[in-house]
């Protein structure tokens, strides 16, 4: 990984960059100023090894996946040109073009294969010496349109490289405290890595607003802006950047009056997170004195502190997939345990959501991703519990490491995109099979059991509830995906992501119908997805009957307010008069009128 600081070859010289402001997804609010990092897969160390004569076609294929996945990379990013001022399109368009035709049938595609067929090289070397090879070979024309073609061919190959090894950007410790990272696009396991207390925030080219990018970013309270066009155009590493998280905005260079604004903004915003933070001590009731319960979801375990200070009431939703992130192996069961096991102890007798592994999907694990293959249709594919029951072996890892862990505090299971109660059943047996062996082994576990949660985020799980609630100790109701699925918009595509409305009525026919069936059978119910952290669609979410909301540590306070502002009996009936309408822009309109009346 290296930071780019040189000008991009359209550029105008050595100079600083021009002023220019960029529109994307304003995903994570708040104001960032600082000195942009502009990231870009660099000279990569390649892992070097000779294949099995058996493992060569496998190896070609692995190189295609790699192949493929650049293609539809680059696509993405040619259609997201489309939407900047036509010179600045059509160059980008010409340079992608040339991108994408390295990568069918050409010189270095053949190349490559040759390499893994003939010299048995594995895939990441076969591509870095080819590279190297064409580049030099390009160089030493005596033309300058090919010369000029070196960058490209290199940044192909980079590409391909990264795509192979599904490398993180490694280098955000080096950055200078308060830079703004710049980048194509963002992993979940990239963003990870990234410490709100020495980055600004970020901003990317490609990611949509509910992606796992953009979850993380409000988990770590970091402005972002995600999906803007043309970002990487003429920017250089130690330009002075402005990412205004709120309203989808990143000013490059901006003048002297706009950076004085901002700077107010920015003071404005810090106060208001400071004055919020006097809510933590408040209790979360509603005018009318009905008790809500307000939960953290946590990505990482270092946001604990900030769903302490936020006054979190326990972990709604624990996403485990940290435990599998940046990392060739997979965790075992006396690493998960002592990682969950702190996270109890921590909460002080508070419950913690345990959610099992939920990879699959735009959340990749690294020491998984090589054992399958991509699926055609990941986000319909092998993921989540169906990985974990196809996979027993690592559900089991994962459930005896939470059974330990609920020895020293409240702990609940939850179980991912379950679709059908035999999914919950099996789930169980496990449970209770683990706990069995648990037990012979002379640990300690919770007497009874935890309680074991099904999420509902498949609308065929939401309209089947009645069925789900019978084997289930509790629903948690991912929103996220609910609405993904609901819809048919992938909620990490920018492209599609002004179609990705949790107002629609058919997400909020389908919350409703899961929380009516677990009243029916006297179940709690929780709401998990982003909508819980949003105070606009906090007020319809307690009207429709929820009583227990979780979200981003950073979202507790402003939600906590909108409780304490409203009246449930009002909330209830504003939420019928909702639920009556089959317009979604009517119901937007109804409910920031509701909103509006709480002030
Ligand atoms: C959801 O889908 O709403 C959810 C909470 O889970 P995730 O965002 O991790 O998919
Ligand atoms: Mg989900």
């Amino acid at each position: 990984m290296t930071t780019r600081n040189h000008p991009p070859r359209d550029g105008a010289g050595d100079g600083p960059t021009a002023q220019r402001m960029l529109r994307g997804l304003g995903v994570s609010a708040g104001i960032a100023i600082g000195p942009a990092h502009v990231m870009e897969a660099g000279a990569l160390q390649v892992p070097e090894y000779c294949l099995a004569a058996d493992g060569v076609a496998e190896e070609v294929a692995r190189f295609h996946e790699a192949v493929d996945k650049a293609r539809r990379q680059i696509g993405k990013l040619k259609s997201k040109a489309g939407s900047l001022p036509a010179d600045a399109a059509s160059d980008i368009a010409i340079l992608l073009d040339a991108h994408q035709a390295m990568l069918s049938g050409s010189r270095l595609i053949r190349g490559v294969e040759r390499r893994i067929r003939e010299e048995r090289q594995n895939a990441e070397l076969a591509v870095q010496q080819e590279i190297t090879v064409l580049a030099q070979s390009f160089a030493a024309m005596d033309d300058a349109y090919l010369a000029a073609r070196v960058a490209d061919v290199r940044e192909v190959g980079r590409r391909l490289i990264r795509n192979l090894m599904e490398t993180p950007y490694q280098a955000f410790s080096r950055l200078p405290d308060g830079a703004i990272i710049l980048a194509e696009e963002l992993s979940p396991s990239d963003t990870a890595l990234l410490d709100p207390r020495r980055i600004g925030g970020f901003a990317t080219v490609l990611g949509g607003a509910e992606g796992h990018t953009a979850i993380m970013a409000r988990s770590l309270g970091l402005p972002a802006v995600l999906g803007a066009a043309g970002l990487l155009q003429g920017v250089q590493t130690g330009d002075l950047v402005v990412i205004d998280g709120r309203a989808g905005r990143v000013l490059i260079n901006p003048p002297a009056d706009v950076l004085a604004d901002y700077r107010q903004r920015r003071s404005l915003w810090r106060a208001e997170r400071e004055q919020l933070k006097a809510m933590a001590g408040l209790a979360s009731v509603t005018r009318d004195g009905a008790a809500i319960t307000l939960h953290a979801n946590l990505e990482l375990p270092r946001e604990l502190d900030g769903a302490r200070d936020g006054g979190a009431g326990g972990i709604g939703l624990l996403r485990t997939e940290f435990l599998y992130m940046n990392r060739d192996d997979l965790p075992g069961e006396e690493e998960q345990y002592e990682v969950l096991r702190d996270l109890v102890i921590a909460m002080e007798g508070r419950p913690v959501t345990a959610r099992t592994l939920d990879v699959g999907g735009e959340k990749l694990a690294g020491a998984l991703a090589d054992r399958f293959a991509t699926p055609a249709n990941p986000a319909l594919g092998l993921r989540a519990i169906r990985l974990g029951l196809k996979e027993p072996k690592l559900l089991e890892a994962q459930l005896a490491a939470m059974l330990r862990a609920s020895a020293h505090g409240p702990l609940r299971i939850l179980v991912p995109m379950i679709s059908q109660p035999s999914e919950m059943r099996r789930v169980r047996e496990l449970l209770r099979a683990v706990a069995r062996r648990l037990v012979r082994r002379g640990h300690a576990i919770a007497d009874p059991l935890p309680p074991l949660g099904a999420m509902i985020e498949i609308p065929g799980a939401a309209l089947a509830a009645d069925s789900l609630a019978s084997v289930s100790d509790f629903f948690a109701i991912g929103t996220n995906d609910l609405i993904q699925y609901t819809l048919a918009i992938d909620r990490g595509d920018e492209q599609v992501a002004y179609l990705y409305d949790p107002l629609h009525p058919a997400v909020l026919r389908l919350v409703q119908f899961a929380v009516d069936a677990a009243r029916r059978a006297k179940i709690p119910v929780s709401v998990c997805g982003e909508m819980a952290g949003d105070a606009r669609y906090a007020a319809l979410l307690l009207g429709l009957g929820v009583r227990e909301l979780s979200m981003a540590p950073a979202h507790l306070p402003l939600v906590k307010r909108r409780v304490r502002g409203l009246d449930l009996g009002e909330a209830t009936r504003r939420a019928d008069m909702i639920m009556g309408q089959t317009d979604g822009d009517r119901i937007a309109a109804l409910l920031d009128d509701f909103n509006e009346a709480l002030g």
